[in-house]
Formats: structure tokens, C-alpha cells, sequence
């Protein structure tokens, strides 16, 4: 990659956040570097648009930012396009701050645009793009990459420690851990890229929305998309909103956080975060600035790091070594094995889609769960292990199962389709093997609601949870198993399921 760079990025500190997609040149009649964000909505902090500024300013060309959103991508739902949109909106003004031209389009009839990111990267000198390993945003830029004429480097601006840093070779979250923590320190530090060319104004092959002029509630309404899940109150779009969390995280969460955070019935608990780390409106080293300089108690504070850190940049490990995150066969073969030898054990626990989907099954606890999906596009993590373990008995075998929890956590919940989604429902199908085989579940282990039922107020918190008023959710008329998958290509990709074990 660095033989095509200009002399001064060689050396370049966030390397290792950056992969060469292709093995094309820089291109060398280009008027710009094209920054194509997917999900990583911030415009500040946010390496995909600090490496395409350092790469502009070697070549003396500006950045153009782009970001778009269609109508056809799986689960778009007025929930997930007010959240992106929001997200947008924010980013286009931050960009502006920091002198970057940021253009977007909303794909809808009428206004329709075909291969944009093919057409705006024809005029560019290179491409800078996410380096996301799960859902549509990694097979897009696979593409984009395969049909680029010019140099496509992929960035991470998920995690805080880049993935190339740990390796492909560890084996287990302990070694993962062994690596990712004496390197955390080393990526706190970091200023955003000043341009120094001015900002792009030349053609552009479109003509783009300018997203700050939208009315947001009537484009959504036009577009081809489910308006059956309305936007989460609990969780508003944008910079601000995530910030006001960030404040309360500090402020209110923190300084309790290692023993509330497991109490369901007090959601203010948790920090709630999930939604804007998803859509990268905030990003780790932001968190985690703000978590380091808190004055709350150092077990709070290595808890939480725990759960930002170690586990959700495990998972993103995880899914850059796995060709297809979301498919079944990345729980352990042990789990597979023992769940397919009782897949045809009676299942009186069974519950129909509907049911499921709209939070009216038999079990009070488990549509507690749900309508926190329904209604709040997110979900507690205590409430989570419960929800993720009974979908095994409520399905008829083990493989709708798997496609049922992905399926309700991809459409419903803001913070899905990542790979925290993909393994922290595999962690639901493996986990430790239990000592006692048993009907359904064979020796994966089950898990009961008695952590929130048994608490003071408990069962009457779940009863009123599980009678909240949900949004009329549409039905599909079978479970769409293959909404996405998602297989990939590409250097280190390893359909393992060893990865899980430790
Ligand atoms: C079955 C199941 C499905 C899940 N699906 C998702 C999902 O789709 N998207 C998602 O981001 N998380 C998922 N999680 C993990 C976790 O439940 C959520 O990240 C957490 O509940 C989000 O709420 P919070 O931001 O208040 O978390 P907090 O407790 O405040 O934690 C802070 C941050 O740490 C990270 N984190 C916390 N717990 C985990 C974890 N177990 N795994 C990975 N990262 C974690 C999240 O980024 C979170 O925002 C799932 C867990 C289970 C058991």
C-alpha cells in the first residue's frame, strides 16, 4: 500500500487502521479524495475522514465527504432512516466546521441515482472508506473496491485499537485481551486532520440533498420503506442527543455503574450508548476520554471499559475473521451438534412469529423484552441474555431460531446488524457447555428471568414492561431467513467457529 502513497504517510500513525482494498495506483488526473462514509456519521474524531484529509493534503487535492442512504437496504424502516438522517445532518455541519465539502443523497422515486459512489470516485485521485466488518457496509465496499479504477484504502473507525494491531492469530477473548489492553493508552491521543486545501467545489454528478433543508418527517413518509417501526423516543438522532448521553454517562451512570448496570428494572443504569456507537455518532475514543477524566470509582470505570472495550471490539475481532458474522455456522460445532440432536424434541414453549414479533407470547418476561425492542429501538443487556436464550425454545429447530433473534434484533433495534449483534447471540447459542443434557436446549444452557423478577419490585416492573403500548408492527408472512447473511472476501477472512472457543 505504501509504495503508492507520497512520501510522508509511510510513516503515517493510523496505518494500521488503514487496508488497501485493491492494488490500483493513486489515480493521477483526479481533482479530490473521495471520503465514502457508510456509518461511521460523525464529523469529528472519525479516522475514515482524518485519513482521507492526510492523504489530500499530501496531494495538494481537497476532500469530498459523501454519504447516502437508500430505500432498498434490508430492515430500512422510518426508525432506522430518522436515526441516519439525523446523524447526517450533524455530520454535514461538523464537516463544514472543520472546511470539508460534505454532499448526500436520499435515494427515492423521483430523484434516483444509480452507482453514485462509482461516478463521484471516476473524477477521484483515491477513496477512503469504512473498514466495517459486518452487514451491507462491507460487501459495499468490497465492491466498490473490486470496480475502483484508482486506490481504495479501507479505514477503521469503529474501534479504538485498530484490528490490524491485535492480529489475526488469537484465539479466545482472554488472548484477545492479553494484546487489546497495553495498547488502549496508545490510541487515546489524536487531533482532528486540518485541511490544507481549500474545500471542494468543483462538478459534482449529481445533484445533492441538502440535508439540513429537509423536512425529515415528510421525505420519510414518501420513501418505499417500513413505516410500521416509528423512530425511538428514547433514543433522539444526532450529535446532540448522543452527547446529552455522554454527559449523563459521566454524570449520572458512571459512578454506580459496575452494580447497576445489571439491574433491568432500572434501564438509567446503562449508559445507553449502543445506538450512536452503531451509527459511529460517537466513537470509542470520545467514550473513552470522557469515562477516563469522570471522577467516578476506578471498578466503575474498568467495568465499563470492559464492556466498550473488551467486548465489543472482541466481537468486532471476531466478525473481521469470520466470512459471514451472521450465519449460523459461527457458533461452536459443540452447541450446533447438541441444539441439532434435540431439534426435534416437543417444543411446548413454541410461540408463532407474530406472537414473537409483537411481544404477545406466553412469557410475561420475554415480551418485556420485546417491547424495549419494539418501543425503544434498543434493549438492556440483562434483558438481552434472557430474550437471545428463550428464542431457542420458542422456535421449532435451532436454525430458525438463530434467523428469528437475528432477524428481530436486525429490524428492531437500533443498535443491530453489528458484529455485537452476530456474537452476542452466538455467546446465546454456545456459551459453557452445561453439565446436564435437556430437552430442547441439549447441553447449551439455559438462563431464567429470576435476575430482574427476583429484585425488589421485579415481577411488577415486568408486568408493567411487558403491557407497554407497542407501534403496529408489520407481520412478514414468513421469516425472512435471508435478509442478510452476507458472505465476504478478502485477506484473513476464516469461517471458524473456534473463534468463540477459549
Ligand atoms: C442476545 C444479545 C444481543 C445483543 N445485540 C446487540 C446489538 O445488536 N448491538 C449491540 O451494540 N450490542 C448488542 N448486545 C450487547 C449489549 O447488550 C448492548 O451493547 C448493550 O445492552 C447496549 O446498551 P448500553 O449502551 O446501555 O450498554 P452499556 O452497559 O452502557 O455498555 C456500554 C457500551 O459497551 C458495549 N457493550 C456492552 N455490553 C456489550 C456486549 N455484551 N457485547 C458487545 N458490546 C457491549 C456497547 O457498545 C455499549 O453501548 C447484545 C447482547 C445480547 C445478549
Amino acid at each position: 500500500m505504501t509504495r503508492d502513497l507520497p512520501t510522508g504517510l509511510a510513516d503515517w500513525r493510523q496505518a494500521p487502521r488503514v487496508r488497501a482494498l485493491n492494488d490500483q495506483p493513486l489515480g493521477t488526473i483526479g481533482d479530490h479524495v473521495l471520503c465514502w462514509l457508510q456509518q461511521a456519521l460523525r464529523g469529528r474524531d472519525n479516522p475514515v475522514i482524518d485519513a482521507a484529509v492526510r492523504l489530500g493534503n499530501a496531494l495538494r487535492l481537497p476532500v469530498l465527504v459523501y454519504h447516502g442512504i437508500a430505500e432498498d437496504y434490508p430492515y430500512a424502516s422510518d426508525r432506522l432512516h430518522h436515526f441516519i438522517l439525523g446523524a447526517g445532518r450533524d455530520l454535514a455541519a461538523d464537516c463544514r466546521a472543520r472546511g470539508l465539502t460534505c454532499v448526500h443523497h436520499v435515494d427515492r422515486a423521483g430523484h434516483r441515482e444509480r452507482g453514485l459512489v462509482h461516478r463521484l470516485g471516476a473524477d477521484a485521485a483515491a477513496i477512503v472508506l469504512e473498514d466495517q466488518p459486518a452487514f451491507v457496509a462491507r460487501r459495499q465496499s468490497e465492491r466498490v473496491a473490486a470496480r475502483a479504477a484508482v486506490a481504495v484504502f479501507a479505514v477503521n473507525a469503529a474501534c479504538l485499537v485498530p484490528p490490524a494491531v491485535i492480529g489475526d492469530d488469537v484465539r479466545g477473548r482472554s488472548g484477545f485481551l492479553r494484546r487489546h489492553e497495553p495498547e488502549r493508552a496508545g490510541w487515546m491521543a489524536g487531533e482532528d486532520v486540518v485541511p490544507t486545501v481549500a474545500p471542494y467545489d468543483g462538478p459534482l454528478p449529481f445533484t445533492p440533498d441538502r440535508i439540513e433543508e429537509l423536512d425529515t418527517d415528510a421525505l420519510i413518509a414518501g420513501l418505499s420503506i417500513d413505516h410500521s417501526l416509528p423512530a425511538s423516543v428514547m433514543h433522539p438522532a444526532g450529535r446532540v442527543a448522543a452527547q446529552d448521553r455522554l454527559h449523563r454517562l459521566v454524570a449520572d451512570v458512571l459512578p454506580g455503574y459496575a452494580t447497576a448496570r445489571n439491574d433491568a428494572t432500572r434501564p438509567e443504569g446503562a449508559s445507553g450508548l449502543s445506538p450512536y456507537l452503531h451509527f459511529g455518532v460517537l466513537g470509542p475514543r470520545e467514550v473513552m476520554a470522557a469515562v477516563t477524566a469522570a471522577a467516578a470509582g476506578a471498578r466503575h470505570k474498568a467495568k465499563f471499559a470492559d464492556e466498550l472495550l473488551g467486548w465489543r471490539e472482541w466481537f468486532h475481532h471476531q466478525a473481521r475473521m469470520l466470512d459471514a458474522p451472521a450465519r449460523y455456522d459461527r457458533v461452536p460445532a459443540w452447541a450446533r451438534d447438541t441444539l441439532a440432536d434435540h431439534a426435534d424434541d416437543p417444543r411446548p414453549e413454541a410461540e408463532t412469529l407474530t406472537a414473537m414479533l409483537r411481544g404477545e407470547t406466553r412469557d410475561e418476561s420475554w415480551n418485556a423484552c420485546q417491547c424495549q425492542f419494539l418501543i425503544d429501538g434498543w434493549m438492556h443487556n440483562n434483558l438481552r441474555m434472557y430474550w437471545g436464550k428463550r428464542i431457542i425454545a420458542m422456535t421449532p429447530d435451532p436454525d430458525t431460531a438463530w434467523a428469528t433473534a437475528c432477524y428481530l434484533n436486525d429490524r428492531l433495534s437500533l443498535d443491530g446488524r453489528d458484529p455485537s449483534t452476530y456474537g452476542n447471540i452466538a455467546a446465546m447459542f454456545a456459551g459453557s457447555p452445561a453439565d446436564n443434557e435437556r430437552a430442547v436446549y441439549g447441553r447449551v444452557a439455559r438462563r431464567g428471568d429470576g435476575s430482574t423478577r427476583h429484585r425488589d419490585g421485579g415481577a411488577a416492573w415486568l408486568a408493567t414492561a411487558a403491557t407497554r403500548a407497542i407501534p403496529a408492527v408489520s407481520v412478514p408472512a414468513t421469516l425472512p431467513r435471508n435478509a442478510y447473511i452476507g458472505t465476504h472476501t478478502g485477506p484473513g477472512r476464516k469461517a471458524t467457529a473456534r473463534l468463540l472457543e477459549e
